[in-house]
């Protein structure tokens, strides 16, 4: 067991980019909260998922949760999941790398936003999103921040501590659980009068009424249990005048409630967005939203997004399948379920929840699963038809798409017989007519 504490630097692009986080100007920087607490409800689903094929990681006790803990005297907030934790190897390369090619194209589109435009602040949003900069918005906030963290499965664990200024620590230590917990030593509100305040600046998210509104707005349908110990002055008997004490409550902030169980028309665009945010760590907004409920012999929910901006993984040929996560009646089973949509349709954001499969439902019963080739059969329609209305009502929308995305559906051309015909239609060409991409459709109708 190595003890010793070791320094380490940021790889270089991530040493720009904790740069450009922390004086980014950006106005919201309440969803660094957003960010760990997506990712504590992550860690828990895998969890739950290694734990289906990994009998040592059952545990009949294990009560998942997310907890935050404040020390307002201390400007001091915790993060705790009971998920699956990290590794001392897999911290250094999460956290103190960016492992996702695009960083370094991150970092220069960031720079030269920030260039443009004095505040840097407009584009900044959209921009960390595409790229997935989600741990690093923590130093938004935060002028240190300790992570601890133990690997379920195994005894050890590590600490990790930085600054954001271009290195970090890291050293074995004891973690009584496995999962993460993250303190951060929160910025303090500038001092002196004459600095200019930022009303954002100032906010105090060691406060209950704080975290309640940034939970709610952001993560209220987050499966998990976000947890906080609260005080509550109550009176000791049930006369008028007795005497009040000082009691400790745990309440649970989120409402759990799955957003894809309520009916469509119970869900705002608000609520739908933050959503997408949550399953797919993409800050800009969805191009399109598309809800469904099939009902009948097999009942199941499809909640599924197509996104504005192409993520910088898409050609990643180690990432070349779904990006659909598989639910069965309500319970998380697998991310990146391939048996959903053709590997064309691997952008596409979102989950299906199905009432009919069993709970245990392994890769291979899927593979053969009639009932899992209906519900792909439908999601392709959908989405297909949803492109369909918007070459037609969208346009400019529907260009900026193809641009994203028309080199991955192009792929469903040539290896997809079914939809190939559709799949052509739905496609654009640039032409001599104007400077607008045309379909082959509209082309011929064109011609003289
Ligand atoms: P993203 O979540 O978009 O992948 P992040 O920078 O937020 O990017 O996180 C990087 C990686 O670090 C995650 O993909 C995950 O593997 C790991 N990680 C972050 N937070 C946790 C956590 N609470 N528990 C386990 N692993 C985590």
């Amino acid at each position: 067991m190595t003890t010793e504490t070791e320094t380490r630097t940021f790889q270089a692009e991530t040493r720009e980019l904790l740069d450009l986080m922390i004086h980014s100007l950006y106005s919201h920087k309440e969803i660094f909260l957003r960010e760990l607490i997506s990712n504590a409800s992550d860690a828990i689903d895998r969890l739950r998922f290694a734990a289906l094929t990994e009998s040592d990681l059952r545990d009949s006790s294990h009560r998942p949760r997310i907890r935050l803990e404040t020390f307002p005297d201390a400007k001091t907030l915790i993060i705790d999941d009971n998920g699956i934790g990290m590794s001392r190897d897999e911290i250094i390369e999460n956290i103190g790398t960016i492992a996702r090619s695009g960083t370094r194209e991150f970092a220069k589109a960031m720079a030269a936003a920030k260039a443009e435009n004095e505040s840097g602040d407009a584009d900044a949003p959209e921009l960390i999103g595409q790229f997935g900069v989600g741990f690093y918005s923590v130093f938004m906030v935060a002028d240190e921040v300790v992570v601890v963290t133990r690997k379920a499965g195994t005894e050890e664990g590590t600490r990790w501590t930085s600054s954001g200024d271009g290195e970090y620590t890291i050293e074995t230590c004891e973690k009584a659980e496995p999962g993460t917990r993250i303190t951060l030593h929160l910025k303090k509100p500038p001092e002196s009068a004459d600095d200019e305040e930022q009303p954002d600046e100032i906010v105090d998210f060691t406060q209950e009424w704080n975290l309640r509104e940034v939970v709610k707005r952001y993560s209220d349908f987050v499966e998990y249990p976000i947890e906080m110990d609260v005080e509550r002055t109550q009176k000791k008997g049930d006369d008028d005048d007795a005497e009040e004490e000082t009691v400790i409550e745990t309440v649970t902030l989120n409402s759990m409630k799955p957003l894809w169980v309520r009916s469509k028309s119970d869900i705002t665009a608000e609520e739908y967005k933050e959503f997408y945010h949550h399953v797919s760590h993409d800050w800009a907004e969805p191009l399109e939203t598309i809800h469904f409920k099939a009902e009948g012999t097999h009942e199941y929910t499809a909640l599924l997004y197509l996104p504005k901006t192409r993520p910088m993984d898409l050609l990643d040929p180690s990432h070349d399948k779904s990006r659909l996560s598989l639910y069965v009646k309500r319970v998380f089973v697998m991310a990146d379920c391939e048996e959903l949509v053709p590997s064309w349709l691997r952008f596409v954001r979102g989950l299906v929840d199905s009432d009919d499969l069993p709970l245990n439902v392994s890769r291979e019963t899927l593979q053969h699963n009639r009932q899992v080739g209906r519900i792909r059969t439908r999601v392709v329609k959908k989405v297909l038809g949803a492109m369909k209305t918007m070459v037609t009502d969208r346009r400019s929308d529907y260009i900026d798409y193809w641009k994203a995305f028309g080199m991955v559906l192009k792929e469903g051309i040539v290896t997809d017989h079914e939809h190939r015909d559709e799949l052509a239609g739905l496609s654009l060409f640039g032409s001599t007519h104007g400077a607008e991409l045309t379909t082959l459709g509209e082309y011929v109708e064109r011609m003289p």
